[in-house]
């Protein structure tokens, strides 16, 4: 079952993420990620694997951000890879979603994207969200 940490605040965020993703491990998952607003710019960093490398990834990157989201996923809709790894994010780096669950009428959603000239790059249900979150925001 996946795990879902959000952070907004005033401390740094980075390691509060990680911390609570870490305490979701043990909810079983096969990759996890996070997002990060650093400087006004949306970062994202994904692992295949365990929090542990997702880790070792934010050693590369500042820490500045004091708001966050991460994710643990355990995959229902398309492969354990990369790109199908939360979170998602719309094509204009406005929205960033971490999702748990299932949506069922992901495929209608994702022609309707499509016919909008979305591009859809993973194989997951759930990036549908933030196309359709900067659609309607729009
Ligand atoms: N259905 C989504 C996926 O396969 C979310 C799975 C989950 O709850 O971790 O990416």
């Amino acid at each position: 079952m996946c795990g879902i940490v959000g952070y907004n605040g005033t401390k740094l965020a980075t390691n509060l993420l990680l911390e609570g993703l870490a305490a979701l491990e043990y909810r079983g998952y096969d990759s996890a990620g996070v997002a990060l607003v650093e400087q006004e710019k949306l970062v994202e960093l994904k692992s295949v694997g365990r929090v542990g490398q997702l880790t070792q990834l934010t050693y590369k990157v500042p820490h500045k951000a004091t708001a966050g989201i991460g994710h643990t996923r355990w995959a229902t809709h398309g492969e354990v890879t990369l790109a199908n790894s939360h979170p998602h994010s719309s094509a204009d780096k406005t929205f960033s979603v971490v999702h748990n669950g299932i949506i069922e009428n992901h495929h209608e959603l994702r022609l309707f994207l499509e016919e909008e000239g979305f591009v859809v790059q993973s194989h997951t249900d759930s990036e549908v969200i933030p196309h359709l979150l900067q659609y309607h925001f729009k």
